[in-house]
C-alpha cells in the first residue's frame, strides 16, 4: 500500500504497518540521512551503521567539527570541569561507517526527498532524521536579539558561548550583580537555569561573596525548584533573589548597550546578563515544513516519526512529542528507537516496542547533586510518563555525593555511545 501525506495524517498505524516491509532485494543500499549531529542526531547516525554491518548508507550532516556538549557546561562554569572535557569529534562515528558531512543542511524537498546543503550539493534519502537541537524565539526578551550575544550570552548551545559567560562572571566588579533572564516553558533542560544558578553562586561565593544573583522568570515554578532553593539557602544564603511573574517576571526587556534590565519597568542595573530567550526546533525543521504552529515538530509517539511526513523522523529538543523533557539523555533515549526503527524498515530487522526514559542530574554546590527523571511509553497522542522519581529535600550529605558520582558516570557513557 502506498500511502500519500494526507492519507498518512490520520492513518499513523496503518503507515507503520505498511512501512515495515524491508526494501526490494536488488535495490541501490537503502539511503538515511541525518541532520544535526548532536545528542540525538549523533546517536541514531552512529547505531544504524553499528547495527546495520554496513547494510545502509547513512550520512551526518553536521557544520561544526567539534560538539561541545552543553551538559556539563554548568559545571565548567562552577569551575568543576575543563571546557576541553566537553568537546567531542566525529572520528569515531566515521570510523564506524558514517559518511560525516560537515556542512549545514539549508533546505529540504520531501517530494524529492532530498536535502540541500550551504555548498550547493544535494543528497538523496530513503529515511531523513531532522535533530536541528533548537533555536530561539526572535523578540521573545525585548531588547534581545543573536547579535547582543556578545554582550548578553545566552550560553544554551553548544559552542564558546558558555566561555564567554565564564569570563564576564570572573571578571564581574565586586559586589556586582550576575542577572539570568529565564525562558518560559517548554526549553531545553528544565534544570538547566537553576543549575547555571547554584555553579554561578558557587564561582561568586569564593571569588566575590558580596555579589548578587538576581533571577527573572516568567514561570510560576521550575524543574527542582524546592531543592535548589533549599541548596541555595544552606551553601549561598542571602545571594540568590528570583523574580517570577507575580512581580513582573513575564514582563522584561533588557538594555545590552547601558547593562539595564527593566523589569515590570522598573529599571536595574545589572553587571553580567545571561539572556536566556524563548525557544523553538532549529530552523531546518521549520524550512522542511515539519514543524506546527508551537513552533516545534510533532512526532508519533509510538517512534518519532514526524505526522508531517511518513519518511522523515525528528527527534530530540526539536520536537513535540509529550512528557519528555528536552533533555540529551531523552534525545539519546528516541535516537535508539528511531535507528531500532529505521533499521527495521529498510533491512528486515525486528522492530521493538518503543520504551523512553531520562534522567536530569544538577549539582548544587561541591559533591551536592540531586536528580529528577522517569521511564516513558507511547500513549494514544504523546509519549507518557509511566514511573518517575525525584530526590528529596533533607537528603544527608553521602546521598547527595552518591547521585553526584552517578552524574559523572551517566556524562561519560553518554558521550561514548553517541561518539563511539
Ligand atoms: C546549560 C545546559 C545544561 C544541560 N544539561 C543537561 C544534562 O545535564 N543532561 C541532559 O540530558 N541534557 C542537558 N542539557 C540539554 C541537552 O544539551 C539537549 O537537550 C540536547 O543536546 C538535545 O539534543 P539534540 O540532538 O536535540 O540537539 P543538539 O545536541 O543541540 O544537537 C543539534 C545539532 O544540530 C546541528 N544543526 C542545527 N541546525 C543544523 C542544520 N541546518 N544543518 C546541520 N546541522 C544542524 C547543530 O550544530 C547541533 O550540533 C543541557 C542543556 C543546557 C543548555
Amino acid at each position: 500500500m502506498i500511502l500519500n501525506r494526507r492519507r498518512f495524517l490520520g492513518t499513523a498505524t496503518a503507515a507503520s504497518a505498511a512501512l515495515s516491509a524491508p526494501m526490494a532485494l536488488g535495490q541501490a543500499k537503502p539511503r538515511v540521512v541525518v541532520i544535526g549531529g548532536g545528542s540525538g542526531g549523533g546517536t541514531v547516525a552512529r547505531y544504524i551503521a553499528k547495527d546495520s554491518n554496513g547494510a545502509v548508507d547513512v550520512t551526518l550532516i553536521e557544520p561544526s567539527r567539534m560538539y561541545y556538549t552543553c551538559y556539563f557546561s554548568n559545571l565548567y562554569l562552577g569551575g568543576f570541569w575543563d571546557f576541553d572535557a566537553l568537546g567531542h569529534d566525529y572520528g569515531n562515528i566515521a570510523r564506524t561507517g558514517v559518511n560525516v558531512v560537515h556542512d549545514w543542511a539549508v533546505g529540504v524537498d520531501r517530494d524529492a526527498q532530498t536535502v540541500a546543503l550551504a555548498s550547493g550539493e544535494s543528497i538523496a534519502y530513503d529515511r531523513l532524521v531532522v535533530a536541528p537541537g533548537i533555536d530561539f524565539v526572535e523578540g521573545s526578551v525585548p531588547g534581545w536579539d543573536v547579535s547582543q550575544q556578545s554582550k548578553m550570552p545566552h550560553a544554551y548551545k553548544s559552542g564558546t558561548q558558555a566561555q564567554l559567560l565564564k569570563h564576564q562572571i570572573e571578571n564581574m566588579r565586586e559586589g556586582g550583580t550576575f542577572c539570568m533572564v529565564a525562558p518560559p516553558n517548554p526549553y531545553r533542560c528544565p534544570p538547566g537555569p537553576g543549575e547555571r544558578v547554584s555553579m554561578v553562586a558557587h564561582v561568586l561565593s569564593q571569588t566575590n561573596p558580596t555579589a548578587k544573583i538576581l533571577i527573572v522568570d516568567p514561570k510560576e515554578n521550575y524543574s527542582k525548584q524546592a531543592l535548589f532553593e533549599e541548596g541555595w539557602e544552606r551553601h549561598y544564603p542571602g545571594m540568590v533573589t528570583r523574580i517570577g511573574p507575580d512581580f513582573g517576571g513575564n514582563n522584561v526587556e533588557v538594555r545590552p548597550d547601558s547593562m539595564e534590565v527593566v523589569i515590570d519597568g522598573q529599571v536595574e542595573a545589572v553587571d553580567v546578563c545571561n539572556v536566556i530567550p524563548a525557544q523553538k526546533a532549529g530552523k531546518i525543521a521549520e524550512l522542511a515544513g515539519l514543524t506546527d504552529a508551537s513552533g516545534w515538530a510533532p512526532v508519533l509517539p509510538s517512534d518519532m516519526r514526524s505526522r508531517m511526513d511518513e519518511n522523515v523522523f525528528v527527534l530530540g529538543d526539536a520536537s513535540a512529542q509529550g512528557a519528555m523533557p528536552k533533555s540529551g539523555f531523552s534525545a539519546n533515549s528516541q535516537a535508539k528507537v528511531v535507528a531500532n526503527v529505521i533499521r527495521g524498515e529498510l533491512t528486515g530487522s525486528r522492530i521493538f516496542p518503543a520504551r523512553y526514559s531520562n534522567t536530569c542530574w544538577s549539582l548544587i554546590a561541591t559533591n551536592d547533586g540531586v536528580k529528577v527523571g522517569a521511564n516513558y511509553e507511547a500513549g494514544a497522542d504523546q509519549i507518557e510518563s509511566v514511573s518517575s522519581f525525584i530526590s528529596q529535600t533533607g537528603e544527608d550529605a553521602e546521598l547527595r555525593q552518591q547521585t553526584y558520582e552517578e552524574s559523572i558516570g551517566w556524562y561519560n557513557g553518554i558521550v561514548a555511545d553517541i561518539f563511539g
